[in-house]
């Protein structure tokens, strides 16, 4: 069962909004929701909304395609779609009798040379604006002027030009426009309270491609939360960073004096800021149902935190699972990376130290640690470092599974080798582009990876110069490099 909550308009341009992967996730991706009310309120449009099990489209040709693509293996879920509508992968295989074909998102924002092959044009940057322009455009044009009209638009990328990356004023409280019991977040209201994180750990491409760090004002975001409650209980508040907003301690007071007045809500937060959390927020939390919530530490140490920029002191951990312990929540879940550049043994054996101190001073209180390996991203100060070895990352999850286990702490670990092509694809360049359909056409599992890199020899780099020219040199962002490099300088003096 699905409720719209807005008015679509019909058209003559028919427009698909992809997702790459299966639609329980595109229902519950705000973002790419988000474009596709866009396209379905947009007049003379007709927007179909598709997935890798959705293909369903009711118009008998589509005239454009957008990929939304969040994870580095999106590309994947691209290939799937083309391949089942027969759509050629190359954009130099299709004729005019094909859609265009084009994609923003996360993953393309960071690095678009890998994909540069596949999509006829990319977004760069915040979608909302851009996208409207780029609908527009496509809408109101023939096909073969489309193309050199888009070149005027801020934030399109076409290869080997220069782009700027579109970057909007939060105008509009962004909201789940459509609700729906298939959504991963069944029936969930999700809204968006701010963007971006002006904390700038140095890894963080959600911090650092999402520049100048902005909110909604909370009027508009009260509004909002009223509008959902009358479709459904269940909100939840998404940004990387909410409990920055200004007003979010009131926002939260706002919400738990309804449900003291009697208004069921089951109140979803992703995570807590460590260093933020407060009796008052995790109270809210419990009364909204929430009996989980996450922390993120990021890294091992004091000394690696400041060297991520995380600044985040033991005693600050510690004093933010004892507020979630004692008012209410049933446990936490403490995310952090290994392989940070520079972690020592030291390092390492801090983790065992604080899950110690944790369990200890925590007795019935359930804790978990999660760890996944530390990839490199591009556009963050970060950018140039080496990514550690394969074989050291195994050994170090090794050694802290062994070690939590005899703790009696649950501990949890991504897979360092998928962790691996991660890193590689996100600092791929465009002779990446034959090596992503080998891996597709292989069935894109591990073993896929490793026979195409046998049988392409990509040019896989764990490391950069920072002399040297780098794949996504080409998009204009804020800060620029000499200030990413100024800003590990300033970060290798902690070690
Ligand atoms: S606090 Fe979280 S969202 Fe913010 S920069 Fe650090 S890792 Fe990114």
């Amino acid at each position: 069962m699905e409720k719209i909550l807005y008015k679509s308009n019909k058209g003559k341009y028919n427009f698909a909004m992809a997702f790459p992967a299966i639609e329980s996730f595109a229902l519950s991706s705000l973002g790419y929701m988000w474009l596709y009310k866009i396209a379905d309120t947009m007049e003379g449009v007709n927007a179909e909304r598709i997935s890798t099990d959705n293909l369903y489209i009711s118009s008998s040709k589509i005239d454009s395609i957008a990929f939304s693509m969040s994870f580095d293996f999106d590309f994947l879920g691209v290939f799937e779609i083309l391949e089942r509508l027969k759509i050629p992968f190359y954009k130099n295989d299709r004729d005019t009798t094909c859609p265009l074909v084009f994609a923003g998102g996360p993953v393309i924002t960071t690095n678009p040379a890998p994909y540069e092959a596949f999509f006829d044009f990319m977004i760069i940057g915040d979608g909302e604006g851009c996208f409207t322009k780029v609908l527009e455009i496509l809408r109101d044009n023939s096909r073969q002027d489309v193309l050199e009209i888009l070149k005027g638009v801020d934030g399109v990328y076409f290869p080997g030009e220069h782009v700027k990356k579109a970057t909007v004023n939060l105008n509009e409280v962004i909201y789940t426009p459509i609700l729906s019991d298939k959504s991963y977040f069944k029936n969930t209201f999700v809204i968006e309270l701010a963007r971006g994180c002006m904390n700038r750990c140095a890894f963080c491409t959600a911090s650092y491609t999402n520049l100048p760090f902005r909110y909604n004002e909370y009027e508009k975001i009260i509004q909002t939360i009223e509008l959902g409650l009358q479709y459904t209980d269940k909100i939840a508040l998404l940004g990387a960073q909410i409990s920055a907003h200004p007003r979010f301690n009131d926002i939260m007071e706002y919400l738990r004096k309804k449900m003291e007045n009697g208004v069921h809500i089951e109140l979803g937060i992703s995570s807590l800021r460590t260093d933020s959390v407060t009796p008052d927020m995790v109270k809210t939390l419990v009364m909204g149902g929430q009996k989980h919530s996450t922390i993120a530490i990021e890294a091992a140490s004091e000394r690696s935190r400041r060297f991520v920029n995380k600044n985040l002191k033991e005693e600050q951990i510690l004093n933010a699972v004892k507020i979630a312990r004692e008012n209410g929540l049933k446990g936490l879940k403490i995310y952090s990376m290994i392989g940070i550049p520079y972690e020592t043994q030291e390092d390492i054996e801090e983790f065992l130290h604080l899950g110690n101190k944790i369990k200890s001073e925590n007795k019935g209180f359930g804790i978990e640690f999660s760890f996944s390996s530390f990839v490199p991203k591009p556009q963050t100060p970060f950018q140039w470092s080496q990514r550690e070895d394969t074989k050291s990352l195994e050994k170090k999850q090794k050694y802290l599974e062994r070690e939590f286990a005899k703790l009696g702490i649950a501990a949890k670990f991504s897979s360092i080798k998928w962790d691996f092509w991660q890193s590689v694809l996100s600092r791929a360049d465009r002779s990446f582009a034959p090596f992503l359909v080998e891996v597709y056409k292989n069935g894109g599992k591990l073993g896929s990876f490793k026979a195409a890199q046998k049988s392409l020899k990509p040019d896989i780099k764990c490391s950069f110069g920072m002399e040297e020219d780098l794949p996504w040199d080409m998009i204009e962002n804020y800060p620029p490099k000499n200030l990413l490099i100024n800003e590990y300088n300033r970060l290798c003096k902690f070690l």
